[in-house]
């Protein structure tokens, strides 16, 4: 199965129109093996020049994808910014997420976490793990090193 093919079978996926990975071998994408790290990292790179690299991390880590590189995330970078619902979080941070306007504003005007997390109805590490999670997907627009 080629990589266009197992990305655009998955639910809810962007437009992969672009998509770096899907014009070269789909198993550098899934590294395993002895050239695990060597894939992961020349993975990482394509993905930097890829013009969806920012919708395909955003979707990977919103809908939990677990295997391969992703917007130029590996597994294991992805895994602290992953939606609880999919790997154990509290409901608290996609509760944050679905009121993002309301928290990025309240982040703006430098309101502490208790703060925001009264207005949200949430508990203060949830507030601070969407927080970690949102900051993350912005350093992904300008290009992701990790
Ligand atoms: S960012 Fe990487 S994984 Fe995502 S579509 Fe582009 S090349 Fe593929």
């Amino acid at each position: 199965m080629s990589t266009a093919t197992r990305r655009a079978s998955t639910p809810a996926a962007p437009d992969w129109t672009g998509a770096l990975c899907a014009q070269t071998d789909p198993d550098l994408f899934f590294p395993a093996g002895h050239n695990q790290a060597s894939d992961t990292r020349q993975a990482k790179r394509m993905c930097q020049r890829c013009p969806i690299q920012r919708a395909c991390a955003e979707w990977a880590i919103r809908e939990g994808i677990r295997d391969g590189v992703w917007g130029g995330l590996s597994e294991d970078d992805r895994r602290p910014f992953i939606p609880d619902r999919k790997f154990g979080w509290g409901e608290g941070v996609q509760r944050c997420l679905d009121q993002q306007e309301v928290l990025e504003d309240r982040v703006a005007e430098q309101r502490s976490y208790r703060q925001i997390a009264e207005e949200l109805g949430v508990d203060r590490t949830s507030v601070r793990r969407a927080v970690q999670m949102l900051r993350r997907e912005e350093k992904l627009a300008g290009g992701v090193s990790a």
